[in-house]
């Protein structure tokens, strides 16, 4: 793309590609970053395109007509260069800069040579996602203990099952699709562990009749589950994994309402590999140094806060998907879409006709949201899961900081998992709490939000990348690093944005 760009999108997920698609189709000149090799986020996550002939995943997949759509879309825009998609470039910082962004990315390419290039635009997109929340109990840091998205990411981007036998726990309707893959793969699914009860749905009756559709997907894996013989055991959990070089067996205890083993109920069951999901963390990272506003969502977390057309409070950026809040693939395009339209709006750009009309969008973004307001509340964290750890329980992995740890931390007057962090270290290490970060937080300041803290920097840069910056000017909108020249692959991608290391085939 040779014109500056007139938007900078991060996230290459359902929202971001439906957000890319919208803009370009309203004649927005668009960079997409995604720091994965594909698009499609984590519900459309394929294999490689070298490896998609020999690997099937399609049973694993939902909405993929939608997702061919978008992909053909952007690719005619990318031959008609009004898009630079970037894959395999991560943003680590985005900031003001003038009337609009500047978003610092590493090309991460050519691995493990890191390069920076700078992205410019008056107006940036943020749709990066979540990531899997997790709670310590004893022995989740043994290997073959898995997050239950790191299991389906296994599944849908390698075809690789985990384990021949293995356990899933935690809590929401996630925990099925995964279960329903493994056992189509032949692996015997032992148990799905759910924390919560299915009764707590009926308090919602009106989202669950408001998106039948739900029901249908969920009927889907319930069949699959039921011919695989797959037990989903309500109010139980996986209170503890046991084993020696790799997991070997887990403890399943039956719940009371308030989330305690009841005693007696525990049992073992050897297993290979272990699951565990307790809902999704918003990935804030680029938002909160901007200065956008957060607001509380139902399962606990901080979200984005947003208008009802996904403006933030910041001038010129926008955010769609996970970053608003937990709901799903559908949700997300829709917000995308949305998200895109007050972009075009706000440049003073009509988007195309053929577009979904704002009103029904919004209709549908408030219909899905209630549903997924309604799955948080029918599957909380259980009040009691902090029962489970003994003192010597690790939950900061990166700084091995154990549950004793903390609560000393907290008996000393700490209230959240900042001050946690700075007597005990925890959140302080490579991945800067993104893992321990909710469990401490539910260890020191239950019934508040979950806030991520700050992070300036959202993912670890060499300082060689760093150094980069200092060197030569940089040109507005595309692409740049002074070690392009150096980097075949950077020129090309500099060059011919139809070549960029990504081709249009990867996304059908
Ligand atoms: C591991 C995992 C697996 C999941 N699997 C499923 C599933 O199988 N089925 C299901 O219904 N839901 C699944 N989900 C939930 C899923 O996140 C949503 O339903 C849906 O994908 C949300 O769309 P999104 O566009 O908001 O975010 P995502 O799909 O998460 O897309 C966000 C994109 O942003 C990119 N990104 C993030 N930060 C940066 C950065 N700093 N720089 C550059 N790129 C960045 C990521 O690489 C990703 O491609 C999964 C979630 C996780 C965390």
């Amino acid at each position: 793309m040779n014109e500056p760009a007139d938007l900078v999108v991060v996230g290459a997920g359902p929202a971001g590609l439906a957000a890319t698609a919208t803009a370009l189709s309203g004649g927005l000149r668009v960079v997409l970053v995604d720091s994965g090799t594909t698009v499609g986020g984590q519900y459309w996550r394929h294999p490689p395109e070298h490896a998609r002939a020999a690997i099937a995943t399609g049973d694993l997949h939902h909405g993929l007509r939608t997702y061919r759509a978008l992909c053909r879309a952007l690719a005619a825009h990318r031959a008609a260069g009004r898009l630079d998609l970037l894959l395999g470039h991560h943003a680590w910082s985005a900031v003001r800069e003038g009337d609009g962004f500047a978003v610092h990315a590493v090309d991460r390419r050519d691995a493990p040579r890191e390069t920076t290039v700078v992205l410019r635009a008056p107006r940036l997109l943020v749709a990066t996602g979540a990531y899997d929340r997790q709670l310590p109990f004893p022995g989740w840091d043994l290997p073959g203990v898995l997050t239950a998205g790191g299991l389906q990411a296994l599944l849908k981007g390698g075809g690789v099952a985990a384990g021949s036998r293995v356990a899933l726990g935690g809590t929401g309707p996630f925990l099925l699709p995964v279960a329903a893959g493994l056992a189509a793969r032949g692996v015997e699914v032992v148990a799905v562990c759910e924390a919560a009860h299915p009764r707590a749905w009926l308090r919602h009756p009106v989202p669950l009749l408001r998106n039948p559709g739900k029901w249908a997907e969920g009927a889907g894996y319930a069949a699959t589950l039921a011919r695989h013989r797959v037990p989903v055991r309500p109010r139980t959990a996986i209170v503890a994994a046991e084993g020696g070089a790799r997991v070997s067996a887990v403890r399943i205890a039956s719940l009371a309402p308030d989330g305690s083993p009841r005693p007696g109920t525990e049992r073992r069951v050897e297993v290979d590999a272990v699951g565990v999901g307790w809902g999704f963390t918003p990935q804030l990272d680029l938002l909160v140094p901007l200065g956008c506003a957060l607001t509380e969502s139902a399962d606990g977390n901080a979200v984005a806060a947003v208008d009802a057309d996904q403006r933030t409070t910041v001038p010129g950026l926008y955010t769609a998907g996970e970053t608003c809040g937990v709901g799903g693939a559908a949700l997300a395009v829709n917000e995308g879409r949305l998200a895109a339209r007050s972009v075009l709006a706000d440049s003073g750009t009509d988007p195309a006709p053929a577009n979904r009309p704002p009103t029904a969008l919004r209709s549908a973004v408030a219909r899905q949201r209630a549903f997924a307001r309604a799955m948080a509340l029918a599957h909380p964290v259980p009040p009691a899961w902090p029962e489970w750890l003994t003192d010597g329980t690790v939950v900061c992995r990166c700084e091995e900081v154990t549950a004793g740890a903390v609560r000393a931390a907290r008996a000393d007057g700490a209230h959240d998992h900042r001050q946690v962090k700075q007597l005990t270290r925890a959140g302080m290490g490579w991945c800067q709490g993104r893992m321990c970060g909710p469990a401490v937080h539910c260890l020191t300041a239950r019934g508040r939000a979950y806030e991520p803290a700050e992070r300036l920097v959202a993912t670890p840069v060499t300082l060689g990348a760093l150094a980069d910056l200092d060197e030569g000017p940089q040109t507005p909108q595309t692409p740049q690093s002074p070690r392009a020249a150096q980097s075949p692959r950077a020129a090309q991608a500099q060059q011919a944005p139809t070549d960029n290391g990504h081709t249009d085939k990867e996304c059908s």
